[in-house]
């Protein structure tokens, strides 16, 4: 455990701009951290933990602790026929635990592939892509109290998991650091793939030489051999607000298509095709390289708001008025509106003013061209909020942490 004053962060979050942090830990050994915190607390006052940095905006320097879970380490908790449960430690890459989990032919992660960040911050906003959110397969959520130093477990059910939040990205904001997660994992993979875009890029892989057909993928012969359960649930959208699901368009178009769709092994698009965890891996990563930004090229936290939620009267007003606004089943009395569509319409796509702009492609993506400040990146949301109100008299809420 080394603790470092004085530091700068712009290397260590995706939109890379300047600010710093008067103090800076990164930790491996939960145990040290919690005796530091009883030792001497006021060290920790305030304090942001900090993953990969890739939802977060920086509008100033950091007053107190920097915290860095570097806690690695991806072991089998427990397992029976059905499941199996593994314990990844804050620190790893999430993308390694995806890979690690589908090279053992695990289903539940497939889909969250190749989306940045650490395992820590997994539970914090409930990630999500192509129709998984990582609350399906969280089992419990380990970390140390501030200021107490308590070290303490939340359950799924305490997690309070919602559409990009939980309790740590609310109630327990900046008062809990988690150091380890336990995902329950499927031994026989039940596929997620009514995202039209998902299935579409399997498809086409299919119809490119049916690779898929009774391929033989690594590890044990009976998993490979599974059939897939396409998802019989397949409700309209309920999380159209994932990065890889920016464009608005075939997201309305795949809603139409797949929402009374199949059961049980069999048919995809018409084909009788295997298909493995691996190969929903590989179509998220090639959809997600084609379509989204790579920060390390543009500096991006992806999408920048959550698509809002109104409820029915509001939506009826606002389709009576844009009958192509696209709108979508939420529960009970309410709507999810699509927030690129709405910022799209107010002309944001591809603005730029000075080095910070909206990503040509993607309304939702706030950028970094090279210098812009936090403050610029921030003054830009609030005039893109402002603009969105005043045209459909909706609010936007930000995905991302503002510090
Ligand atoms: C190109 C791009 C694509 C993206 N695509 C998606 C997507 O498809 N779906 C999606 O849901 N998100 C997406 N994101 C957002 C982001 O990758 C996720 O939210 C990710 O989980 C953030 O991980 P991180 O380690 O970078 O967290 P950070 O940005 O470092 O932190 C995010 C929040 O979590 C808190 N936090 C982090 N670690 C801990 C911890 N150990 N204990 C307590 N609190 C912690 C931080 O304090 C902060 O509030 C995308 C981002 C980018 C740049």
């Amino acid at each position: 455990m080394r603790l470092r004053e004085n530091i700068s962060l712009r290397a260590y979050h995706t939109f890379g701009t300047e600010a710093k942090a008067r103090y800076f830990l990164e930790f491996t050994d939960s145990a040290e951290l919690a005796d530091l915190l009883r030792e001497n607390p006021r060290l920790f006052d305030p304090v942001l933990v900090l993953g990969s940095g890739s939802n977060l905006l920086f509008t100033r320097d950091f007053p107190g602790m920097v915290i860095r879970p570097a806690v690695t380490g991806i072991t089998v908790e427990k397992e029976d026929d059905h499941h199996v449960w593994l314990r990844a430690g804050a620190g790893v890459v999430w993308d390694d635990f995806v890979r690690y989990a589908v090279e053992a032919g695990w289903g539940g992660v497939e889909n969250l592939s190749l989306i940045p960040g650490r395992v820590g911050a997994v539970p914090v906003q409930n990630i999500g892509a192509y129709g998984r959110e990582a609350a399906s397969v969280i089992s419990s959520v380990t970390g140390v109290a501030v200021p107490s130093g308590e070290v303490r477990e939340y359950g799924a059910a305490e997690c309070r998991f919602g559409y990009r939040t939980s309790i740590f990205k609310e109630e327990l904001r900046e008062r809990f650091i988690i150091t380890s997660v336990v995902f329950r994992l499927d031994r026989v993979p039940e596929l997620v793939l009514e995202y039209g875009d998902l299935r579409n890029e399997v498809e086409i892989k299919d119809e490119a030489g049916n690779e898929n057909e009774n391929e033989v993928k690594t590890g044990d012969e009976e998993r490979d051999k599974v059939k897939v359960k396409i998802k019989a649930e397949v409700e309209i959208k309920k999380e159209i607000g994932d990065e890889g699901q920016n464009d608005v368009e075939a997201k309305i178009s795949s809603t139409n298509r797949f929402d009374h769709q199949v059961a049980g092994p069999g048919p995809v698009g018409g084909h009788n095709i295997d298909i493995t965890v691996t190969d929903v891996r590989e179509a998220v990563i090639r959809i997600r390289r084609r379509k989204l930004p790579d920060p390390s090229m543009l500096g991006n936290a992806g999408s920048f708001f959550k698509n809002p939620v109104v409820g029915a009267s509001t939506a009826a007003r606002l389709r009576a008025a844009y009958p192509a606004i696209p709108v979508y089943p939420s529960g009970e009395g309410l709507v999810k509106l699509s927030a690129g569509w709405l910022i799209d319409q107010c002309g944001w796509k591809g603005f730029r003013k000075g080095d910070a702009g909206v990503h040509r492609d993607h309304a939702l993506v706030l950028i970094n061209y090279g210098s812009a400040t936090g403050k610029e990146i921030f003054k830009l949301s609030e005039e893109i909020c402002r603009s969105v109100q005043e045209r459909f008299g909706v609010d936007l809420e930000r995905e991302v942490i503002v510090v």
